[in-house]
């Protein structure tokens, strides 16, 4: 699944349109062991080591409650990766799936998700278990597992209806 930006065999790439990232600003940096994409983890691991997200200073005052927290999503932006396939070939082997249904670095917006284990904060500096992404990974997001929150109201009639 690693790449370094090569097209393999059945896969597909389009003319995409210039990024412009949206007008997304980065609020930290993400410090890991992984400095190669060839290293890092296709996934991260509860057990993996304990990386640094560090927040930049104007937003240290967001992170207030977050110790409260067990768990966390953390959006990253992957900043090396690709942005015009629209199939790809995880394992290398001439078969090829849609961007869409796989979890790849590669995709029209480069942004990588993952739950981790919050183990200390040390002012504006997390520590945290769980992370996949290079050293220097551009942060978008924090925010609390979803998983921790219940829904407000319960279910209504038609709101998993499709239109
Ligand atoms: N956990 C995230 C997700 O599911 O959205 C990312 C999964 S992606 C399969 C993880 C892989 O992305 C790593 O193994 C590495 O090859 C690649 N990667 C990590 N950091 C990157 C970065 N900053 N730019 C480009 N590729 C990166």
């Amino acid at each position: 699944m690693v790449r370094e930006n090569e097209i393999r065999q059945g896969e597909i790439a389009v003319d995409a349109p210039a990024p412009t990232d949206a007008g997304l600003v980065f609020i930290g940096t993400i410090r890991t062991p992984w400095v190669s994409r060839l290293m890092a983890p296709r996934q991260g691991r509860a057990d993996g080591p304990i990386c640094r997200i560090e927040i930049f200073p104007l937003w240290r005052e967001a992170l207030a409650g977050i110790e409260q927290f067990e768990r966390l999503e953390v959006l990253y932006w992957l900043h090396l990766s690709r942005r015009d396939l629209v199939r790809q070939s995880p394992a290398n082997d001439g078969s090829a799936r849609g961007t869409f249904a796989l979890r790849s670095p590669v995709r029209p917006n480069p942004i990588g998700t993952s739950i981790v284990t919050l183990v200390g904060v040390e002012g504006s500096i997390l520590l945290v278990r769980g992370l996949d992404c290079l050293d220097g990974t551009p942060l978008l997001d924090l925010k609390p597992d979803r998983a921790l929150f219940n829904p407000i109201a319960p279910p209504q009639p038609g709101d998993f209806e499709v239109g």
